[in-house]
């Protein structure tokens, strides 16, 4: 069903995927092993269209390329993303949460049905439906978010790392309930830490290691496999049979693919942030249907500079958007998650990741300046702390040349 070949990613000069190759088909439960850096995150960016860097290769869903769509056509396409820290809005109840999934075409009309089907996965959400989900706890949350991707009727769900932060019994119950969304007959390509309890639920598994997948097999033979055990679930093995080259540590091998040590400062990362919220750009007009839009692809990044964040959408015209099925005025629904996701008072363009998989910030108590008029003093101010740190270097050194 969802078919990804040769896929290789990069942030500027620095590559972050390989040439990763993966599949997912209906009602199956694959699982994506690798060290901290080693391209996970990246690799479900892609697929989801939200990567910030260029993206090249095949991403196929139903015999739809991905590659180059944008994010809230892959939804329609039937991918949906729970993204790394679950991303829900904590000051809107259950409820507005999940409907907020169901903003994708292919959901509308089966909206009702849509939020019954997580209801019945997850019985304690219908119980808790009017609570405002800052309150509910890490596992209640991370349930909402899985329950809100669900709503957008996916045929593939993929999910970042869904048991950080999790106590043991939550992320039982968690994986519990991923067992439960497979028998819906969806999809699941699960990026996790946890490597026993992932590969405990899993049909199939790749072990991506330095932005490559190295290895493919079973989630059982993966778990029997002694450089498994030994790189992932902190057993005592120390031989691979096959001869692949795993890091040499206990739960966890070590991170694959630090960042670059070559590359733009932070000063100029910083800078370009600044150019990014810069209202200089065109926004793109957003069609007239749906609010939640994704912008236009971002333009290809200059091999030498760090990519631009792509240039975001602006505010969609208010249609008056009719009630939704839970009874829920879906429009004002989006117009309080946006004003809880954006810097009051700034106009920052907005993130092309659909509404529903970004994560809400909370609205400072007073405005935000309006940061564009500051673009070249926030500059000279980086400028400032970068002469001053090298200054301390400086002083460091020549105290150490000093002792005896
Ligand atoms: P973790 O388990 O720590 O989340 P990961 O396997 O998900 O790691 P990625 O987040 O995909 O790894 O990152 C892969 C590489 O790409 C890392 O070296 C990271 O530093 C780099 N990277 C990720 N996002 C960006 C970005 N927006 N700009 C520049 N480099 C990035």
């Amino acid at each position: 069903m969802l078919e990804v070949k040769n896929l290789s990613a990069a942030y500027g000069q620095h590559p972050a995927l390989n040439k990763a190759s993966v599949r997912v088909g209906k009602g199956e439960i694959v699982v994506i092993l690798g060290a901290n850096g080693a391209g996970k995150s990246t690799l479900l960016k892609s697929i989801s269209g939200i990567c910030e860097g260029t993206v090249t290769g095949s991403i196929v869903m139903n015999g739809h390329e991905l590659v180059g769509m944008k994010p809230d056509r892959i939804v329609e396409e039937g991918v949906s993303l729970v993204p790394e820290g679950r991303g829900i809005f904590g000051d809107l109840t259950v409820e507005e949460n999940l409907t907020l999934g169901a903003y994708a075409h292919r959901a509308k009309d089966a909206e009702r049905t849509n939020l019954d089907r997580v209801y019945t996965l997850f019985p304690k959400l219908e119980e808790r439906r009017r609570q405002v989900a800052r309150t509910m706890s890490g596992g209640e949350q991370q349930m909402v978010a899985i329950g809100r991707a669900m709503m957008s009727n996916p045929s593939i769900l993929t999910l970042d790392e869904p048991s950080l932060g999790l106590s043991p019994l939550l992320s039982k119950e968690l994986f519990q309930s991923l067992k439960t969304v497979r028998a819906t007959g969806i999809g699941i390509l699960l990026v996790e830490q946890n490597a026993k309890a992932s590969l405990a639920i899993a049909d199939r598994g790749y072990l991506l290691e330095n932005t490559e997948i190295i290895h493919e097999d079973t989630g059982e033979k993966l778990a029997r496999d002694p450089a498994v055990q030994k790189a992932y679930l902190g057993g005592a093995a120390s031989k691979t049979g096959s001869g692949r080259a795993v890091a040499d540590r206990g739960a966890m091998p070590a991170p694959s693919a630090p960042r670059p040590t070559t590359g733009p400062s932070p000063a100029d990362i910083a800078a370009q942030a600044v150019e990014g919220v810069a209202p200089s750009r065109a926004p793109t007009p957003a069609p007239a249907s749906a609010v939640p839009q994704a912008p236009q692809a971002p333009p290809p990044a200059p091999p030498s500079a760090p990519p631009p964040r792509p240039a975001a959408a602006p505010s969609a015209p208010k249609a008056p958007a009719p009630a939704s099925p839970a009874g829920i005025d879906t429009a004002s629904l989006v117009d309080k998650a946006r004003e809880m996701s954006t810097r009051r008072g700034a106009t920052v363009p907005r993130s092309p990741t659909p509404l529903a998989q970004q994560t809400p910030r909370r609205a400072p108590s007073t405005p935000m300046p309006e940061l564009s008029d500051h673009g070249d003093r926030m500059r000279a101010v980086l400028e400032e702390i970068e002469t001053a740190a090298a200054r301390a270097c400086d002083r460091s050194r020549s105290r150490r040349a000093r002792k005896p």
